[in-house]
């Protein structure tokens, strides 16, 4: 459809720019912080005001980081993997932020989920970023149950949570770059996604109640075709 259309095209801008500025972004970011930190310890006063400048500063690097990951010309390698092992291995590694916000992280495997054709990075990075948002919008603790399905040529993925929820009008907005309700929050998680599962021909979903809870659902080609 046009607004499809549109909303790829408007990634795709967004990408080429971070291409080009994100890399050269980055190193002045370190040295400054580098000084910022030294100066801190070298000074008595105004302690308060070098930990704002170097969590702002960690909030610039995050943003380019994200912006990395869309950007990056990195070699992309599709290849034959198994979704299962990714999604353990994204477990694994959000595994402390989970135990540190009470979350449990359960996984409903079918059976004969085939392998499919992907980048495993890329992919890693999509589970992250839905996974870690389910997290952080159950500040209170809760569950979030990850389903693994397949259906004809495709796996299906769902990502399940008590979360707060996201109202109607909020999830037609959702994927677009700084959209955010977290105060330390980038905005770009969801846009990442939506470019990576596009680059996969799969389509991604997301389904929310206020206040009980939001389901993204992926689906993801067994050949991608790439
Ligand atoms: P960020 O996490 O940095 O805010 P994202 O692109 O990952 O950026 O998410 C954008 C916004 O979408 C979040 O700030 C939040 O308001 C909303 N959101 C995403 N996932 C969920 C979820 N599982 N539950 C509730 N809100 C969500
Ligand atoms: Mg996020």
């Amino acid at each position: 459809t046009e607004e499809m259309l549109l909303k790829s095209e408007k990634l795709s801008i967004v990408g080429q720019l971070a291409a080009g500025v994100a890399h050269e972004i980055r190193n002045p970011l370190t040295s400054l912080r580098g000084f910022v930190q030294l100066l801190q310890s070298k000074i008595d006063n105004y302690q308060h005001y070098f930990d704002i400048m170097l969590s702002e500063l960690d909030r610039i690097n995050d943003i380019v980081s994200e912006f990395m990951v869309i950007a990056k010309p990195q070699v992309v390698k599709y290849e034959m993997k198994d979704v299962r092992k990714i999604v353990d291995d994204v477990i694994s590694l959000l595994d402390t932020q989970a135990i540190l916000n009470s979350v449990q992280i359960h996984t409903e495997i079918g059976s004969e989920i085939p392998l499919i054709k992907c980048e495993e990075n890329q992919l890693k990075q999509v589970f992250i970023n839905i996974l870690k948002n389910a997290i952080e919008a159950m500040p209170d603790g809760g569950n979030v149950v990850i389903a693994l399905e397949t259906d004809e040529n495709q796996v299906k993925i769902r990502f399940t949570d008590e979360g707060c929820g996201i109202s109607e009008e909020r999830i037609a907005i959702l994927g677009e770059p700084f959209y955010t309700t977290k105060e330390k929050g980038t905005g770009l998680g969801l846009m990442v996604c939506h470019k990576i599962v596009e680059a996969h021909r799969g389509s991604l979903e997301i389904k929310s109640v206020i206040d009980q809870g939001t389901t993204v659902e992926l689906h993801l080609p067994v050949d991608s075709g790439s």
